[in-house]
């Protein structure tokens, strides 16, 4: 079993981790590890938390619901008490499938299921996934189609599932649990989702954290997704940080252990969100575009190179973007934007006027083909404008297979250029069209 507080401590302290260590899409080895002395973590896409009390365990998140029965076979070989509560930190399917796994198993044993208990907002967000179950099958496809760790839908697209076990108990702002002799201060912050749980467990000095810590660049911009909180998501780590914890339970990527490295990793997070939120109102408050404030704010280069914040899920500029959102509106202020020509008018007009689609793609591969590389990456800053002709030649000509090879080359070279799993998962389906 390796020591998790040992490995995140060493990439804390060293800086060491690569793109490629850390993340919410990796550590699923769903191996249990004991993180201190009642407390065990199952690692999964969500890790399941465990704690143990003398009237029996308390898990925070249940993980998607083909992994949990594994994943709760360890944690009853670790300590064989009976469930006693399940806390969703939020309603996203990889924290809450386990929850229908443990009513069926209790159904089958005869017994009474576990509790579960989650803010007061998870129904409503079942009720949505209900809604957008198509939309949610090809986005999930997108995203995370090379990553394997979603199910597979009968489109052999990753598919939502239709029911999912409800909460039995629901709170507003705070709620306080105690089961047996350990006491649970379950706090409610919007941050990832409107409805997110961290919870302070005083008697271990320890905090359970759900999405708020990924170990990668804060999930607060998603482009394919509802509103997402960055500076609530701040206010709550600062919360969370002022409780003095001695050991942080996230549900993605490492424990974190010492006090000094716990107020650390949680001030940085906090730190490049508000960066982002100040940066940004002080540009729309001073009325820029969307435009430039996407192509002006950026976090500072040294808080993305900590193990705890590179950008390889979610990325700063789409956060960005949900701060406009959410303190403005979808209006770019571009009103060539307010109520556009069809893409396809656009594209068009733009191939006739370059001289025809064939000047386009050309274009598009010279700036393609003169990408300079950075770290070993394409730049991908240098793609942006490749993309936007070869978009428009596409769009002017579907069919014309010259138009076709350079989408898929420079969308190929897109994806590979970018760090970020919500940018490479697009830019990847981009180029596999047609
Ligand atoms: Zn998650």
């Amino acid at each position: 079993m390796p020591d998790l507080l040992d490995l995140s401590a060493r990439f804390i302290d060293g800086d060491s981790a690569t793109d490629a260590d850390l993340g919410p899409t990796n550590r699923i080895n769903l191996e249990l590890s004991e993180i201190a002395d009642g407390i065990a973590m199952v690692e999964s896409f969500s890790h399941v938390v465990a704690f143990a009390t003398d009237e029996g365990t308390v898990l925070f998140d249940g993980t998607l619901e083909a992994l949990a029965p594994t994943a709760f076979a360890r944690i009853r070989d670790w300590n064989p008490a009976p469930f006693h509560t399940l806390v969703y930190t939020h309603g996203h399917i990889d924290h809450v499938g386990g929850g229908k796994v443990l009513q069926r198993e209790a159904a089958e044993r005869g017994e009474p299921a576990p509790r579960i208990v989650a803010h007061e907002a998870v129904p409503e967000r079942f009720e949505r996934y209900r809604l957008t179950n198509g939309y949610n099958a090809f986005i999930n496809h997108r995203q995370f189609k090379r990553s394997g760790v979603m199910g597979t839908g009968a489109d052999g697209g990753p598919a939502f599932p239709r029911r999912f076990a409800e909460p039995d108990v629901t709170y507003q702002d705070a709620l306080s649990l105690s089961v047996g002799d350990v006491a649970f201060e379950l706090h409610h912050s919007r941050g990832e989702t409107d409805d997110h749980t961290w919870a302070w467990v005083p008697s271990h000095r320890a905090a359970c954290l759900g999405d708020l810590l990924i170990w990668s660049f804060p999930n607060a911009g998603n482009p394919q997704k509802v509103q997402r909180f960055p500076q609530d998501w701040a206010r709550a780590l600062r919360d969370i940080a002022a409780m003095q914890p001695e050991l942080l339970l996230p549900a993605h990527g490492l424990p974190i252990g010492g006090a000094e490295r716990v107020q650390r990793v949680l001030g940085e997070t906090a730190e490049a969100l508000e960066h982002l939120v100040d940066t940004t109102l002080a540009m729309m408050n001073a009325g820029a575009t969307l435009d430039a404030i996407i192509h002006t704010v950026k976090v500072p280069e040294a808080l993305l190179d900590r193990p705890y914040l590179k950008p390889v899920y979610d990325e700063p500029e789409f956060v960005v973007r949900n701060i406009w959102r959410f303190y403005g509106g979808w209006y770019d202020g571009n009103p060539a934007r307010l109520k556009p020509a069809a893409d396809a008018e656009v594209a068009t007009e733009v191939a006739a006027l370059a001289g025809g689609v064939a000047a386009l793609v050309a274009r598009a591969q010279t700036l393609a083909d003169a990408t300079p590389r950075r770290d070993g990456r394409p730049d991908p800053e240098a793609l942006r404008l490749a993309c936007q002709l070869v978009e428009w030649a596409l769009g002017a000509a579907p069919e014309d297979p010259a138009a076709r090879a350079a989408a898929r080359e420079i969308y190929a070279l897109r994806r590979d250029s970018e760090r970020s799993l919500m940018a490479k998962g697009i830019y990847g389906e981009a180029a596999e069209r047609g």
